[in-house]
């Protein structure tokens, strides 16, 4: 059986795969992200790939039809809302799902044809407050380190990230590090016990959102013990002082740590010269989540500890381009190549090499106010590209209502019966992995390519090709006249060929050359490993700005719900959901719940709980045990109105967000808890 070099569909680790047509899935020892390891997700990738639930023929209300009938309606009904409403009328809802050549056409034809910034996606859900606290520390959205990073510390922190479910590779390359240098230290900040709990020397049992107030209280002590990098701030940070003087009013109190546990990491982190702190949902998904990802910044430009050999602050995303999906702009709040909406000199740049007509001026909706737009009315026509948003966002139900008032939405996918195609207009059947080529990128910037190896069945095209096709209909064919993803990811490297006097920190050089058929896993830059070995930051004057950061007022609800991932499911279970030995890992919805709080409920193992909010309710198995402290719930998000039948916990969540980044806060919201 020939094997295909491609790359697992899942999350951000973005491992290497060598997979046949007969389901044969090994990990492939060349890859540097995983050197052959896979999880269990990335191993049965063989048994989710048949066409069971397919979306395979376009379909319009419910009817199918053929694709020109169908991209012929999607194109006359934007065209139409642009022409009577304005380009802002019309929205995309995008995914990190979709390969990087996807993203880019999907970017272009909103932000350089349509002329809005009305494309957002569902990676602002997974790493949207790490570009904002890079932006604001950096002056870029630059990830510094690279995971070998993580084989050369000699302390590790993980802060509100299950590693070991969400990221397993990572994991087990930390795992192995550990086996070999036991003296590597691994400290794990999170409110849950968890499997990544065990690698730990040290779990810091954070209350929710106190993580401002730890690495504060850290840099406080860092700075009251004389172990800043003073040379090296002084050269190359500003903002320490005021950041500092800030920090000291932080009560240790708010992260609900005993004083011993503050000390002995306070001083471990002091003592050990390379640190690398790596963080994912648990800081991300909060209304304070930029905050916190500059806390975790600050302690380490105050220390020089970025830039170099096991060092750094790190962002690891969970979704497996959400990295391509920000480098070509796919956020509202982005232009293309790391490039700003609001500077002119940019949209200049951006819109003479796209030969545009036209270019967004401003930031567009982001995601939670993109569908508040679609509930006011605001919005004509909504395009939902590889996700589930009825579901999938907080308070799903008012977002299910949202999508039902637009007056037309299309959706492409490569499953038919989702919540958020029951309620669209025009369904378009997507390639799914394995069927489609692309590149996507790792959170290590590196970037792989998804090769095909099945073949496309029914009517199924990548996505690049129906946005394109879409374009040619809008008026816009010589724009988008692609003929492979080859073209797309080649104008890519030109767009930042072009844009190479402008100072930024994305840089393809290294692909000008590169046969894309043939293409390894690549990362960029040409020239650095890692970011800001030179001290030399994107601020205008080159240096990095620490920011003063306050812990914000706690509150203290009876439950505070947590939401998160099993260890063997995907998103809202499309393709994990198809594997038994998948699916049998944890069967159903539940809840975790702390045995006093089951007690003082009267709920036995087993017993149905509703867990509810004023956004609505959901039926839940009671899971008791002591992993998370009294008065915290955690439940995982996988499972759909459809799939669970007594409620989706996203029913429950709150769309409250992190007013810098937009981020909804997924993890400590207020909810009631009672038997059922
Ligand atoms: Fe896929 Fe992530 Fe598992 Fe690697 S760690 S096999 S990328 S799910």
């Amino acid at each position: 059986m020939t094997l295909t070099r491609t790359t697992c569909p899942y999350c951000g680790v973005g491992c290497g795969v060598l997979a046949g047509a007969d389901g044969t899935i090994k990990g492939d020892p060349a890859h540097p992200a995983n050197f052959g390891r896979l999880c269990s997700k990335g191993a049965a990738l063989g048994e989710t790939t048949d066409l069971d639930g397919r979306l395979l023929r376009p379909m319009v209300n419910g009817k199918t039809t053929d694709w020109d009938s169908a991209l012929d309606l999607v194109a006359a009904k934007f065209s139409a809302a642009i022409a009577e409403y304005g380009p802002e009328s019309v929205a995309f809802y995008a995914s990190g799902q979709l390969l990087t050549e996807d993203y880019y056409v999907a970017n272009k034809l909103m932000k350089g044809f349509i002329g809005a910034a009305n494309i957002d996606t569902n990676s602002r859900l997974c790493m949207a407050s790490s570009v904002a606290g890079h932006k604001r520390a950096f002056g870029t959205d630059t990830v510094p380190g690279t995971y070998e990073d993580l084989e050369q510390a000699d302390l590790i922190v993980l802060v509100g990230s299950n590693l070991a479910w969400c990221h397993p590779v990572l994991y087990q390359r930390i795992a192995a590090a550990k086996e070999s240098r036991p003296d590597l230290q691994v400290v794990n900040v999170d409110p849950r016990r968890t499997a990544t709990t065990d690698l730990a020397d040290l779990h810091l049992q954070i209350a929710p959102d106190g993580d401002i107030a730890l690495f504060n209280g850290l840099l406080a002590h860092l700075a009251n013990t004389g172990a800043l990098d003073a040379s090296f701030t002084a050269a190359h940070v500003n903002g320490m002082a005021e950041t500092i003087a800030a920090a000291r009013l932080s009560d240790p109190a708010d992260t609900g740590l005993p004083q011993e546990d503050l000390t002995r990491f306070f001083d471990l982190f002091a003592r050990t010269d390379k640190v690398v702190t790596v963080y994912s949902q648990g800081v991300n998904q909060s209304s304070c989540g930029t905050d916190k990802v500059n806390a975790i910044l600050n302690c380490h430009l105050a220390t020089g500890r970025i830039g170099r050999a096991g060092c750094g602050p790190f962002s690891v995303t969970g979704q497996p381009n959400a990295m391509g999906g920000r480098e070509v702009g796919g956020l509202a709040n982005m232009l293309a190549n790391h490039l700003e909406i609001e500077n002119a000199d940019h949209r200049a740049a951006v819109q003479d090499f796209w030969d545009s007509p036209t270019i967004c001026t401003k930031s567009g909706l982001k995601a939670v106010d993109l569908f508040q737009a679609c509930a006011d009315g605001k919005i004509k026509a909504l395009w939902v590209m590889s996700t589930n948003p009825a579901v999938s966002l907080p308070d799903a139900d008012s977002v299910a209502e949202a999508i039902a008032r637009v007056p037309f939405v299309v959706t492409s996918d490569i499953i038919e019966k989702t919540d958020t195609n029951a309620i669209a207009d025009v369904l378009l059947p997507a390639a799914g992995w394995g069927e489609k080529d692309g590149t996507v990128t790792n959170s290590e910037r590196r970037i792989s390519r998804q090769r095909a190896f099945l073949k496309t069945p029914g009517d199924a095209r990548p996505d690049w090709r129906i946005i394109s096709d879409v374009a040619a209909r809008m008026g816009f064919g010589n724009a988008f006249a692609y003929q492979s993803p080859a073209d797309i990811f080649a104008e890519y490297v030109a767009l930042d060929t072009a844009l190479s006097a402008t100072p930024r920190d994305l840089d393809l050089s290294i692909f000008a050359d590169v046969d894309y058929a043939e293409m390894i896993p690549t990362q960029w830059p040409r020239n650095a490993h890692r970011f800001f070995a030179d001290g030399q930051f994107y601020h205008p004057d080159g240096k990095a700005r620490m920011i003063a950061v306050t812990s914000p007022q706690l509150s203290k609800p009876r439950f505070a719900l947590n939401t998160g991932r099993n260890r063997d499911q995907w998103h809202t279970m499309t393709r994990t959901g198809k594997s038994q030995r998948l699916s049998a890992h944890l069967a159903e919805p539940y809840v975790e719940i702390h045995p006093a709080d089951a007690i003082a409920l009267g709920a036995g193992a087993g017993t149905i709980i509703r867990v509810e909010s004023p956004n609505g309710s959901a039926l839940l198995r009671a899971f008791i045990t002591d992993r998370g402290p009294r008065g915290q719930l955690f439940a995982p998000m996988h499972w759909t109105r459809q799939r669970a039948k007594r409620g989706t916990i996203n029913s429950v969540t709150s769309a409250v967000v992190d007013p810098v980044s937009g981020q909804p806060a997924l993890k400590s919201g207020a909810v009631t808890a009672q038997v059922y």
